[in-house]
């Protein structure tokens, strides 16, 4: 067997989803290729930024999908930069994490510090998870400084650039929390607000104040459904756009494994897919979905492709929004029909199959008659909030 992405001959036989498995896809109807170990560790890092960081990842917990292994901590984690929900009854604010699988979001253990009135807040499931959060403080201010001088890296999430009130809000208080990684991280409006808390966090803990603190009248609180909550992606675009191509390449690849024993000819799109290479400028389009199609699609991974005007187009549907991929000029070996297809609906068993030659083309027509949606005009990149 070969490495449909670097050619390499490979010893174990192991398939890569052209669906991707973090998305709801699955290893069924022949929509697989050959990946290689080296490969497929640099597409599953991209892969996990779309399945986990992006807008994409709040559908796999709305889709009520498995983790794929329910062990590890990290599977099938919805990983935003912020999500921050207000107790009503309390007016607190608290961070929770969303898992595929689990029905309701969990509060993240956190130490919520009023600066100014010298107060504490614990949030979390139960006493003992501040103890958690308590031993993880004092065990990382136990640390030595290194040889950079610091004695650990906290990841600082701010308010500032959030779109949302909550940095004005009064009831807002900076805290310190364990994210689902088990990763102390920092919430303020600010940079200061941020230096200021873990100047206080670092006093509480040398005075002795936190070791001995007892959290009493613990009062618990579920997420109800209907909350009003806050969320915010921030992911790496180019990883997304990274995912869109693969999708469509891997599609044209397993076509092809399927149906004779030729390769996939696309080095450019190739290299971009292992990573070996940057996607350039253009050749992966967020296309401005039609209301209707949105609707139609929205529980559905939907990939086409197909030679027109001599370049080989992917189009590609997330749940329900659309990308246009460039692949570049159709090699003459290719021996693509006019269009090809396969969709993965991803509730009710996860139907995941090829699409006739007919329901291929209606894509691409519906993709030459504008209502896949058109280009975003001046826009390249996501429709959702995203980092290049
Ligand atoms: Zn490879």
């Amino acid at each position: 067997m070969i490495c449909t992405w670097c050619g390499s001959t490979m010893k174990h036989k192991s398939k890569d989803h052209v669906f991707p498995r973090g998305l709801g896809g699955q290893l069924v109807a022949d929509l697989w290729v050959y990946a290689c170990e080296r490969c497929r560790t640099s597409i599953s890092k991209a892969e996990d930024e779309v399945a986990h960081r992006s807008h994409l990842s709040a559908h796999r917990f709305a889709k009520g999908l498995t983790p794929r292994r329910k062990k590890r901590p990290s599977s099938g984690l919805v990983e935003p930069r912020i999500r921050l929900v207000k107790d009503p009854t309390t007016n607190r604010y608290s961070v929770f994490s969303l898992r595929a699988g689990e029905s309701h979001p969990r509060i993240l253990p956190a130490l919520e510090v009023d600066l100014e009135n010298d107060k504490l807040f614990f949030h979390g499931a139960g006493p003992e998870e501040s103890q958690r959060l308590i031993s993880n403080i004092l065990s990382l201010l136990r640390n030595g400084p290194g040889a950079t001088g610091l004695i650990g890296e906290i990841t600082v999430r701010l308010l500032d650039e959030f779109p949302s009130d909550i940095a004005k809000d009064a009831d807002f208080n900076p805290r310190i929390y364990l994210s689902e990684r088990e990763h102390l991280e920092i919430c303020t409006r600010n940079p200061q607000e941020a230096l200021a808390l873990a100047r206080a966090v670092a006093y509480l803990a040398t005075t002795g104040a936190l070791k001995s603190y007892e959290p009493s009248g613990w009062k618990s609180w579920t997420i109800p459904g209907g909350t009003p909550h806050n969320v915010a992606f921030e992911f790496d675009g180019r990883l997304f756009d990274r995912v869109v191509l693969k999708i469509a390449c891997a599609l044209i690849a397993a076509n092809i494994r399927a149906n004779d024993s030729s390769q996939l000819d696309l080095p450019a799109a190739q290299s971009i897919v292992r990573g070996d290479s940057e996607i350039q400028p253009g050749m992966v389009t967020p296309l401005s979905g039609a209301s209707r199609t949105d609707r139609e699609f929205s529980d559905r991974l939907i990939a086409i492709a197909g030679v027109r005007r001599g370049r080989l187009i992917g189009l590609v549907g997330l749940y329900g929004e659309w990308y246009s991929a460039d692949l570049g000029i159709a090699p003459d070996r290719s021996r693509l029909p006019h269009a090809i297809g396969a969709m993965c609906h991803v509730v009710e068993g996860r139907d995941q199959r090829w699409l006739s030659t007919e329901e291929a083309e209606r894509f691409m027509r519906s993709y030459e008659h504008g209502s896949l949606g058109t280009p975003l005009e001046g826009e390249a990149g996501n429709p959702a909030v995203s980092k290049r």
